[in-house]
């Protein structure tokens, strides 16, 4: 097809400026920045292995926490202790609370330990380091614009099992949040949680247990920007952190790359994590998020 000329352009223009096709197509696309990501997870893997309980992990929540308060974002650390097969181990979820017009809430989490291993050095630059440093661009990306929910940016303890995943034996931080929450009636509306999104090859599939019409809004925000590639429109089912808040009946949509095979070996390093995959998702959790205030609360 040939260029138009000046006046069918200034045409198309006026015409595109007094019609817009809707809110959808008139957004700015969302800021984020992968490179500062990647940096954060460079960091989380130079403390090393960084399990649950250990002088390692609260290097990493030090570490978290510095970053925020940097950055003008608010932080808190809620400590807790967790009953282990290793016994009773003390954690930490960090909580960025950032308050929007209403007080309903929309957590944003992820888990920021690393499997514990006896038998070698896992420094989860994917499995746990990933999501934490995405959380610390997404705290500060929603710090700086306003918002109608008010958001809750969190890193998660101990998800990973010390031993093998059982119901006692996982998600530490994020069913001690839950509970927490659902005693003092201050469930929050909805919950996004990312884990391994920071892999080089990324392939995120839909989460078979999340709540569909999240998922929905998610997908959409990555093929509107360009993402459909990275965000597969198949599924599978993946127990994490979303689960002890859907139990309690909140929506809540999982966004994890399972197709990593370094998962849980010495081998998830940094190099098998890209800044660019860092910025798709952040990107794409940034977008979506006003169509699940709108899902939240239809008008
Ligand atoms: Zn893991």
């Amino acid at each position: 097809m040939r260029r138009a000329g000046i006046g069918v352009t200034v045409l198309v223009i006026l015409l595109a400026w007094l019609f817009p096709l809707g809110a959808q197509d008139t957004r700015l696309p969302p800021v984020f920045d992968g490179a500062a990501a990647l940096r954060h997870v460079e960091r989380l893997v130079a403390i090393g292995p960084r399990p649950a309980g250990s002088p390692a992990a609260a290097r990493a929540r030090t570490y978290i926490v510095d970053e925020l308060r940097k950055a003008g974002v608010p932080a808190r650390v809620e400590a807790f202790e967790a009953a282990t097969p290793h016994g009773r181990l003390p954690m930490a979820n960090v909580v960025s609370a950032l308050p929007g017009r209403r007080r309903d809430t929309i957590v944003i989490a992820g888990h920021y330990d690393t499997k514990w291993f006896k038998d070698f050095a896992f420094v989860g630059a994917n499995d746990g380091g990933s999501s934490a440093a995405l959380l610390i661009e997404l705290a500060r990306r929603l710090h700086a614009r306003q918002h109608e929910y008010t958001y809750w940016v969190v890193w998660l303890d101990g998800e990973e099992a010390r031993e093998s995943w059982t119901s006692t034996d996982s998600l530490y931080g994020s069913r001690w949040m839950a509970a927490q929450l659902s005693k003092s009636r201050q469930l929050p509306s909805a919950v996004i949680v990312a884990d391994m999104i920071g892999d080089r090859e990324l392939g995120i599939r839909r989460e078979a247990a999340s709540t569909p019409w999240m998922s929905d809004v998610i997908w959409a925000s990555a093929a509107r920007l360009g993402y459909s590639a990275y965000f597969l429109p198949d599924s599978m089912a993946v127990e994490d952190d979303h689960a002890p808040f859907m139990r309690l009946g909140v929506p809540a949509a999982l966004l994890i790359d399972f197709d990593f095979p370094p998962w849980h070996t010495a081998e998830d390093t940094l190099d098998k994590v890209s800044a660019r995959s860092l910025e798709v998702v952040g990107k794409v959790i940034l977008d979506a998020l006003p169509g699940i205030e709108d899902g939240l609360s239809p008008v």
